[in-house]
């Protein structure tokens, strides 16, 4: 197997101030570990800005003109009580939009068979005409978008094992049948949404939540659902929003898993994306703040990626 892994080094500019637990750091931590792995099959490959048209399409034209308008010159910059913008983050922002466009491209050019891109800010809090929960666009869902209009695609999965509900993938997919959405997460928790009655306008959204101490024998035995509805849906095209932060040493959240957890779950869903659509799968990152448990993680990650 082939894995591309995308950075950008306007992740390390996106300056979110001193003590915020989505920091700089987590990216450098990330590739370390990543580094770590010697396998012939692994490329890196840095990200792009994305086509604003894209971001248009997956937000509105007035959002983007709004949050164009708000990047800071010269100093931090509040858009809600936690999602800080500095002069680094726009140049941050479009290129986390774009690697995920960059790593579409390259699976359908067959240059790779999977990607994670490794970049912030992260993205699945953003809704379509909010900014939230540390994310100013929804990166993952430009990737839906991006292969609906770029590439014709009317299936796309997105899983997000992030720990927290990923609002705004929901928020923009509500109402719409090309893409299902299934989040796993702790509930109630940070944001309040994500429970079982929010279904879409299609039954095309599955939540799954948890309670504050799930174990890893029930979180990976509660996938099992989420393998049946891959298996039904037949999607063309799997994309990942991957937030470690459901690890039992996340500062942010109270769900217990290991980091070789991380391998499993990749494991299952690389043989999903093998068994259902010709192996395309595209993860992304999203939160996970222990920066020790990212590093071991995001590797585990990327070794089940490779077909390690
Ligand atoms: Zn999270």
């Amino acid at each position: 197997m082939k894995t591309c892994i995308f950075t950008s080094n306007s992740s390390l500019n996106h300056d979110t101030g001193q003590g915020h637990p989505e920091c700089p750091e987590r990216i450098s931590s990330i590739i370390k570990g990543i580094k770590q792995i010697k396998s012939p099959n692994l490329t890196w490959k840095t990200a792009t800005e994305a086509d604003q048209y894209f971001i248009e399409l997956t937000h509105s034209k007035s959002y983007v003109k709004k949050i164009n308008a708000s990047f800071p010159k010269d100093e931090l910059k509040y858009l809600d009580g936690d999602t800080i913008i500095s002069p680094g983050s726009k140049k941050a922002a479009y290129e986390a939009a774009g690697s995920i466009m960059s790593a579409i491209d390259g699976i359908f050019k067959k240059e790779f068979n999977n990607a994670f891109c490794v970049i912030r800010p992260p993205g699945h809090h953003a809704e379509k005409e909010k900014p939230m929960g540390f994310c100013i666009f929804n990166n993952v869902a430009v990737g839906g978008v991006y292969l609906i209009e770029k590439y014709k695609l009317n299936k796309i999965a997105i899983i997000d094992y992030d720990v927290h509900h990923g609002n705004g993938t929901q928020d923009i997919f509500y109402e719409n049948n090309k893409v299902l959405y299934i989040s796993s997460h702790q509930f109630p928790f940070y944001p309040g949404t994500g429970s079982k009655e929010e279904r879409g306008k299609y039954d095309n959204i599955f939540n799954i939540p948890l309670e504050a101490g799930t174990s890893s024998s029930l979180f990976l035995k509660e996938y099992e659902k989420v393998y049946e509805k891959l298996r039904v849906f037949k999607p063309e095209c799997i994309l990942l929003s991957s937030g470690f932060d459901a690890h039992k040493d996340d500062p942010l959240a109270n769900i217990n898993l290991e980091s070789k957890d991380f391998y499993t779950l990749t494991k299952n869903f690389l043989s999903l994306a093998q068994e259902l659509c010709d192996g395309k799968l595209i993860s992304i990152l999203e939160g996970g703040y222990n920066l020790n448990a990212i590093q071991e993680s995001a590797k585990f990650h990327v070794e089940a990626l490779l077909g390690q």
